[in-house]
């Protein structure tokens, strides 16, 4: 059998042909441009196969409630060309078979719970720190939703005592976002994450949101694992630090599994993404039988 699966980033998109067991087949790759210009490649791709379902992760934000009306659609996103397009409607009108819908962030999710760093647990939470922050939660194998997709990114957090960063993003003052992600480096320090010495506070204050963060999702969902994927989590001792200074925010009040086995790194590569939405499209298939 055969599934499709696509990743849509907002810089590109990534197509694949997989079997009932995840794996890839076939996949290309291309820029995200126009909706007209990009679909066209993605029918191109996907018209020589017989498919029984379709999984998609789609940059956001998107519309995942199945009773609202503009379901499947992606929203107001800064990406004009794509603001309000009908991309499941699209899908659905060009092949009649299920298709599967969420974020970027949650098939990523999904992977990483099923095969990933998460297999074999029941509650798995991904989030990723990089250009964004944007984090999903997998309960018993399915991605957690319910009028719309989490937007953990954005809840809010206290300011380091050092840090004068008044934050990027232009919904919130001091949300984790705004104060966390990648680019919030560069603003800071006129210079990207790589180049900046292990050692610099930055790295400290980054550590100082995140496990602000961390702290919240804990007493919230109380998942098995938190995984951090994303660019800015490989830097130097970002993970420890936040691992750190989590141990010391919970003190014993939740008792967490072993740090070192509640938080860590994603366990698969560059596959992520792309994988999830072929277990999601496995997933669709099976649900609607
Ligand atoms: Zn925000």
């Amino acid at each position: 059998m055969s599934f499709g699966s696509i990743e849509a980033g907002g810089t590109k998109f990534v197509c694949a042909l997989g079997d009932e067991d995840g794996q890839i087949v076939k996949r290309v790759t291309f820029p995200t441009t126009t909706p007209d210009e990009t679909m066209k490649q993605v029918f191109e791709f996907f018209d020589s196969y017989h498919l029984k379902a379709i999984g998609i992760g789609s940059f956001g934000p998107i519309d995942v409630n199945p009773s609202s009306q503009t379901y499947g659609y992606i929203k107001n996103t800064p990406k004009r060309s794509w603001a309000h397009y009908n991309f499941v409607g699209a899908m659905k009108s060009r092949y009649e078979i299920p298709i599967g819908w969420s974020t970027d962030v949650n098939i990523a999710a999904l992977s990483e719970a099923m095969n990933g760093a998460g297999a074999g647990l029941k509650s798995v939470l991904y989030l990723t720190v990089g250009t964004g922050i944007g984090g999903g939660a997998v309960v018993d194998g399915r991605i957690l939703e319910g009028f719309s997709h989490p937007e953990m990114g954005h809840i809010k957090v206290e300011s380091h005592p050092r840090d004068g960063f008044q934050g990027l993003c232009p919904f919130h003052h001091n949300c984790l976002e705004g104060m966390a992600a990648g680019p919030t480096i560069e603003a800071r320090l006129k210079q990207k994450g790589n180049e900046i010495d292990p050692n610099h506070e930055v790295w400290s204050f980054l550590a100082h949101y995140l496990a602000q963060a961390l702290y919240a999702y804990t007493v919230v969902l109380s998942s098995d694992i938190i995984i951090l994927g994303g660019g800015v989590m490989k830097s130097g001792q970002l993970l420890s630090k936040v691992k750190k200074e989590l141990v010391e925010r919970i003190a014993d009040y939740v008792e967490i599994p072993p740090i070192d086995k509640y938080v860590g790194l994603p366990a698969l590569g560059d596959d992520t993404g792309i994988t999830g939405g072929l277990l999601l499209a496995i997933q669709e298939y099976e649900k609607v039988g």
